[in-house]
């Protein structure tokens, strides 16, 4: 039996088997089945029918276990069904399933934004406001700015993800598959170019101070500061490709965004709640955000997402302004605050810290093997490789990425890609995932690149 990190609790055994080829045949009956009903348009990274999942494990309805290096994008840092999750959740449900906060409030609404005010950056006085999804926090975050600024212009990056609502797509870089056919979009968005220390022309080394300044130089020129609401940004962009903004970008354009009055705010829907290494990872450079958006790893996988933000500034908004039916559903509440506390008390924060230094010290063994392997980069459990066509050659290799990833998902690995031009593969594995299985994952990797 591999080891179970401490408190993971859950009872499946933590030890990949496979006992079918992936997908196995009850998996791809109920593919057949699924596409006479679900529309085309929703994918599957790996369509393996999930059985029941916990610690490191997914196990399928084939009776297959594979390694979890995906926690359901970021969503299960905890651990799927987490028992304390799963208690106070079932707990919650047996008292009242919805109200509405709206209508008739409840304690665990008032406790869950206590507590966002408290572990978010910054010992300022904040208020926060629940809804379902991260593309609604988003939303929600640049309502807040605008009303509290009286400006209308949403700065964003090259490479941005921040969700698929209208508004949200607007803020996201990429057409395809996110945008395409699906405009007109919203007003009032402008791009700059993102600090991305991989791809910066004059190198990894000038990349922060140079892309900081021609950022501040493009708002300035471009859209003139005094019409920005707010900057809005990925401390470590998600879907983007894993990329860490040079050192020194973000500090640099939260002095410009302080200096002239635009609310800058974190979209650390896909960084927050331990992932990196630190609670939220603005912690990294010491950056304090006006706002905070927050969501995948907030409640252990149930739905729920978050603004957190200066007080002055969430409440600028009018009575009745902000709002939403299911926005704080009470189950979602009760599952955030035992997530919460198992990351506190679990230590998940140093654990994701020591699961990516195995995994960045694996991976930087292997690129030293593999040319194709040009970058090799992350924070705490939050981490990638970017696939390039040789030796000097930076030229995006998703060709290479596919047989990667095939030969992982053929051997019971959960594994996800990411990047603008399709060619990252990105690791995000339950913080509660054993040393045995997260070992035995990276293996399954290294095997896939000696196969090429
Ligand atoms: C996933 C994600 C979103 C959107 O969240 P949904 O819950 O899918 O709407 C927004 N921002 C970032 C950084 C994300 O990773």
């Amino acid at each position: 039996m591999a080891s179970t990190a401490d408190g993971t609790g859950t009872e499946i055994a933590q030890e990949r088997r496979i006992v079918t080829e992936i997908p196995g045949p009850k998996s791809r009956a109920l593919q057949e089945r699924r596409l006479k009903a679900v529309a085309q348009g929703v994918g599957s990274n790996l369509p393996v029918y999930v059985e029941r999942a916990g610690g490191g494990i997914v196990e399928d309805i084939d009776g297959n276990a594979l390694i979890d290096f995906g926690a359901g994008i970021a969503v299960t840092n905890v651990g799927n069904a987490d028992p304390r999750v799963v208690e106070r959740a079932q707990e919650q449900l047996a008292r009242f399933t919805h109200t509405c906060f709206m209508v008739n409030p409840y304690e665990s609404y008032v406790e869950v934004c206590e507590a966002l005010n408290r572990v978010t950056p910054g010992d300022h006085e904040k208020r926060s406001i629940l809804l379902n999804s991260g593309a609604e926090a988003v939303e929600n975050a640049v309502k807040i700015a605008r009303s509290a600024t009286g400006r209308q212009s949403v700065v964003v990056f090259d490479h941005a993800y921040h969700g698929r609502t209208n508004l949200t797509m607007a803020l996201t870089a990429k057409n395809m598959p996110y945008k395409h056919g699906f405009g007109p979009f919203a007003g009032e968005v402008y791009r700059m170019p993102m600090a991305y220390p991989f791809r910066w022309a004059t190198g990894a080394d000038n990349c922060g101070p140079e892309a900081a300044r021609q950022v501040i130089d493009q708002i300035t020129k471009q859209v003139g500061p005094e019409n920005v609401a707010a900057v809005l940004i990925e401390p470590i962009q998600g879907e983007g490709g894993f990329i860490e903004p040079g050192p020194g970008f973000l500090p640099a354009v939260v002095e410009f965004c302080r200096a002239n009055g635009i609310v800058f705010i974190a979209d650390e829907v896909q960084t927050g709640f331990a992932r990196t290494g630190d609670m939220f990872a603005c912690e990294h450079e010491g950056i304090v955000p006006d706002l905070i958006t927050t969501a995948k790893g907030i409640a252990g996988g149930l739905p729920l997402a978050a603004v957190t933000g200066r007080a002055e500034l969430m409440d600028a908004v009018h009575g009745g302004g902000l709002g939403g039916t299911y926005g704080g559903n009470p189950a979602a509440c009760a599952a955030a605050l035992a997530s919460l506390e198992a990351i506190e008390s679990g230590g998940l924060v140093e654990r994701a810290r020591a699961v990516g230094e195995t995994m960045l010290g694996r991976l930087h063994a292997l690129a030293a093997k593999h040319d194709i392997i040009g970058d090799v980069r992350g924070r705490g459990a939050m981490v990638a490789i970017e696939l390039v066509k040789g030796a000097g050659d930076t030229t995006p290799n998703p060709e290479a990425l596919a047989r990667v990833v095939a030969h992982c998902h053929s051997q019971g690995l959960v594994l996800l890609t990411a990047g603008t031009y399709g060619n990252v593969i990105r690791m995000l594995p339950p913080l509660v995932i054993g040393d045995d299985l997260l070992d035995e994952g990276l293996s399954v990797i290294e095997e896939a690149f000696a196969r090429l």
